[in-house]
């Protein structure tokens, strides 16, 4: 059946800038590193990304290498994009990145203009579209000087192939070096990509959180869920239809101790004090602070979109609250 999207779809998500910049985006964005690969099916794929865009959810993020196999992301969010989203496309934030390991040889990974310019005409091939709203490079290179990086970049936009430039998995401190030089070559580099949850804090720690405020620049935080451990589903022990049991090439199983275990209780006791389920409550956390645009999820079925939807309600910690939070994840 042709999709025609939910007329109240601006109703109830909230949108957030990206830093100082003049770009919105939802406060609850969509990923699809996994369950776009090959071993999914369409129909899923489909239920998601218009489930997703009915509830508010303007922004798709991809890269280059999602899948599996490498690409396949990309393709398949590109048929169901002809198929559903093209009458939607100005209201569509579309990103993809390149930066990670792509093609054999030496052009198809780090930070070269030549792998930059190369796998943006690559992307928008497989997607379909003329333009991507983000583009980013993916992580740092330090073998490339980022010169060269940001001016691959800058090219890219001025091309017409993206809107906006942004950077992801940079620390504070690279990150900051980046802004200095868009600012000299005037482009628009308007946000970071980057880790963050309640079991991972390391933009706290390796100040790219405190620079990204600093700068004015957007953060959009990937894997707040830790890939669907901060959920309910896990307390009870390893689900049978998880990411980790399914798939798993960055979950593993032999990570999964007692001890998380337990942890994942007493995390639940918390959320459950707030009147929350265990994911509502990680994405809140992550949304807790102004410096966070969006946090970037990922969901295996259309139902756990209504979840975390409802992550928004209350954004709110108290300082007893964090601190039971701090004390619960102390290993
Ligand atoms: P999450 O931490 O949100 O994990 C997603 C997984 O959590 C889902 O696939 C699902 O797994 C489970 N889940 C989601 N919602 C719920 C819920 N309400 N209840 C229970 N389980 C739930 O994020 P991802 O790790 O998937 O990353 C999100 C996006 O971030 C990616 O798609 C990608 O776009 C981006 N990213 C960027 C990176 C970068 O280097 N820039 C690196 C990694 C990700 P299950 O299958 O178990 O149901």
């Amino acid at each position: 059946k042709a999709y025609v999207a939910n007329k109240n779809r601006y109703d109830s998500m909230e949108y957030r800038k990206a830093g100082e910049s003049g770009l919105y985006l939802p406060a609850i964005s969509l990923g699809l590193w996994h369950n776009f690969g090959e071993r999914n099916s369409q129909e899923q794929m489909q239920d998601i990304l218009r489930e997703a865009f009915d509830l508010g959810i303007t922004h798709f993020d991809l890269a280059n290498n999602y899948g599996p196999p490498y690409g396949e992301a990309e393709r398949n969010f590109g048929i169901l994009y002809q198929r559903d989203f093209r009458p939607y496309r100005e209201e569509l934030l579309i990103s993809t990145k390149a930066g990670y390991d792509m093609w054999e040889g030496p052009y198809g990974n780090g930070g070269s203009r030549k792998y930059l310019l190369t796998s943006c005409d690559a992307s928008l091939k497989r997607m379909q579209l003329d333009y991507v709203d983000i583009f980013y490079h993916h992580r740092m290179d330090p073998d490339t000087p980022l010169m060269e990086t940001m001016l691959a970049l800058l090219q890219i936009v001025q091309s017409g192939k993206a809107i906006y430039a942004g950077i992801s998995n940079y620390d504070g401190k690279t990150m900051k070096k980046a802004v200095e030089i868009a600012k000299e070559i005037r482009l628009p580099l308007v946000i970071n990509q980057n880790r963050y949850s309640i079991l991972d804090r390391k933009v706290e720690e390796n100040g790219l959180k405190a620079a990204a405020k600093e700068e004015g620049m957007g953060l959009i935080c990937f894997s707040p869920l830790a890939q669907g451990l901060l959920s309910n589903r896990y307390v009870e022990g390893i689900p049978e239809d998880s990411r980790m049991m399914k798939d798993g090439r960055y979950l593993h199983r032999e990570d999964f101790t007692e001890e998380k275990r337990q942890m994942l209780a007493k995390l639940l006791k918390i959320a459950e004090e707030r009147g929350q389920s265990l994911s509502e409550m990680a994405l809140s956390w992550v949304l807790r602070d102004e410096a966070t645009t969006s946090v970037l999820v990922g969901v295996s079925k259309k139902e756990q979109l209504w979840e975390n939807v409802k992550a928004l309600e209350n954004t709110c910690f108290t300082a007893e609250e964090e601190e039971a939070i701090r004390i619960a994840t102390a290993l």
